[in-house]
């Protein structure tokens, strides 16, 4: 018997008796983090890490929730349980597992750069890692946060100039508060569409301390967002919504904006491969510094990331989950034929 089960209610650890990100309900689940692939409704008891708690609420509303710190362990049934940092947005941990000398890791989401915001990725020796491949491609390559940043600060500025206002398309938990971070670096006038207006609150009042940023309102006179940033989801994008901002420039932040094809086809202005998952160096480095002999492979690339963790000689399987669905994970393009375009366009990119 596998110390962790692949099972049709999620990932089972049947000495523990607990499911990790559950997509189905279940007596004790432990979250990864909020995003709602990884977080469902229903489940009778939750554990997850302290910074998780308040956004887990938010988006599950009445649920009955155990939190715990990065580090902290605690016993189920003998089997040891703790979380740690997975760097993947607010909260995010990876969670280990260890019974009888046998440790598994379980990634969660994750991305290996330091954001500033969402703890420092922690790699864990572990025995067998499953881990998640969302940019499981060589042609995934981020450039350091802070030039992107800088890019995005130049693009603002610019649009300041010609009289524009800048519509930042960015996931509302994770990367909205990164963009809020850096776009408060350039500006005061910032503007939030109400989905991220709703999590930033959350996060306040649970204590983080976040630039100012104002919800927009229907009342709001179309000239009090001159030379503004405005900080608006995937969903709002090209609704009609963002018609009281014109004249403006859409900037959209995803992983997937490193390949040109996909600013043209999402017909933005400009595109920021910002994204809160590791890319094809970051998934490599994470999996060989956790030393497992066996790896798993989740959401996202994962035949081809799997069959080149063969390649170079650790074991390594995919697994089929119900992950993927919020952020990144949903923009993917869907076709084979677009993928393909992808990897063959990828050579376009300075
Ligand atoms: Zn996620
Ligand atoms: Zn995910």
């Amino acid at each position: 018997m596998q110390l962790i089960e692949f099972t049709d209610r999620g990932l089972y650890c049947r000495t523990g008796n607990f499911y990790i990100d559950p997509w189905k309900p279940v007596d004790k689940a432990i979250i990864t983090h909020a995003h709602s692939d990884h977080a469902r409704f229903g489940s009778t008891s939750y554990l997850c890490h302290t910074h998780t708690g308040p956004l887990l609420k938010l988006r599950l509303g009445d649920i009955t929730v155990q939190s715990v710190e990065w580090n902290e362990k605690v016993s189920m049934n003998n089997v040891t349980v703790s979380l740690h940092p997975a760097g993947h947005i607010i909260g995010s941990s990876q969670v280990r597992v260890e019974y009888n000398g046998e440790v598994w890791v379980i990634s969660g989401d994750y991305k290996t750069e330091n954001d500033g915001i969402s703890g420092m990725f922690e790699p864990v020796r572990c025995n067998t890692f499953i881990s998640e491949s969302t940019f499981g491609l060589p042609i995934y390559n981020w450039k350091p946060q802070t030039e992107i940043f800088e890019n995005m600060q130049q693009w603002i500025k610019a649009n300041q100039q010609s009289g524009k206002v800048s519509v930042v398309i960015a996931y509302s938990l994770g990367k909205a508060q990164r963009v809020l971070k850096c776009a408060a670096a350039v500006t005061d006038k910032l503007f939030a569409h109400g989905a991220i207006w709703n999590v930033h609150q959350a996060l306040v009042n649970a204590g983080w301390d976040l630039p100012k940023i104002e919800r927009v309102t229907p009342e709001m006179p179309k000239d009090k967002f001159k030379q503004a940033v405005i900080i608006a989801p995937p969903s709002a994008d090209g609704t009609s919504w963002m018609k009281k901002f014109s004249p403006y420039s859409t900037g959209i932040c995803s992983g997937w904006m490193q390949v040109r094809g996909n600013v043209r086809r999402r017909n933005a202005d400009a595109g920021f491969a910002l994204s809160d998952h590791a890319d094809w160096n970051g998934l490599l480095s994470a999996v060989k510094a956790t030393g497992a002999e066996k790896v798993f492979v989740t959401h996202g690339f994962q035949a081809a990331f799997s069959r080149y963790l063969n390649e170079i000689g650790i074991e390594a399987a995919e697994v089929k989950t119900e992950f993927g669905g919020e952020e990144e994970e949903q923009e993917k393009p869907s076709t084979n034929e677009e993928q393909d375009k992808e990897i063959n366009t990828a050579g376009d990119n300075e």
